[in-house]
């Protein structure tokens, strides 16, 4: 496969990374078989069953071109298992880089936040990425090219209302396609700058 910057990032500002969806309000990793051909991310696997040992590639593209993007790929990945008896012990790797979501890459566009929820309490925040930026840089934990995987390892601080320190972080990102995405993007305040505290981090 072609080496990639990854994620492509669309040229309209409220329209998500290709190969990314929006679900709810949420920006998730697209993970059907047309998710892994835009992003241009490859699957391997190794099966560990003694006296096997195949290893496999998933050709996205392949599958793709005949039709199968719908798929998800852990369907994809069950019909790559060996038949046999004694089962199959294949593990299979995706390419985690192109599946890379820095926090720079979420500047600057209306009503895109990053979401945290105290699992604790429930509790949400929503902060923008531009003032979270700000805040791992003064923290020396980080700063624009923070991966949002990475984010949740980052929250040491405990949440306010209840005192515990087990944050979910998600991106929230309103769809431009539906009527209430379209609202809150237009509702939103321009993109802000200056410092906050939302929480200690
Ligand atoms: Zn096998
Ligand atoms: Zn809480």
């Amino acid at each position: 496969m072609q080496p990639r910057r990854h994620p492509t990032l669309n040229a309209d500002p409220h329209k998500p990374p290709v190969g990314w969806l929006i679900a709810s309000g949420i920006l998730q990793v697209d993970r059907t078989v047309r998710g892994y051909y835009l992003r241009q991310q490859a699957v391997n696997g190794r099966c560990h069953t003694r006296d096997c040992r195949r290893t496999c590639w998933v050709d996205v593209r392949r599958l793709q071109a005949d039709g199968l993007g719908a798929l998800r790929m852990d369907q994809v990945k069950s019909l790559f298992k060996c038949q046999r008896l004694d089962g199959c012990g294949m593990v299979f790797h995706d390419e985690l880089k192109a599946e890379s979501l820095k926090l720079e890459s979420l500047c600057g566009r209306r009503a895109v936040t990053i979401q945290l929820r105290c699992r604790g309490c429930k509790n949400e925040l929503k902060v923008a990425p531009e003032h979270l930026i700000a805040r791992l840089k003064a923290e020396a934990k980080g700063g624009g090219d923070t991966e949002v995987r990475d984010l949740a390892n980052l929250m040491t601080g405990a949440c306010k209302t209840c005192g515990k320190t087990a944050w979910a972080v998600d991106v929230a990102w309103p769809d431009p396609e539906t009527w209430g995405g379209r609202r809150m993007i237009d509702l939103a305040e321009p993109t802000a700058s200056g410092p906050i505290d939302p929480l200690d981090l």
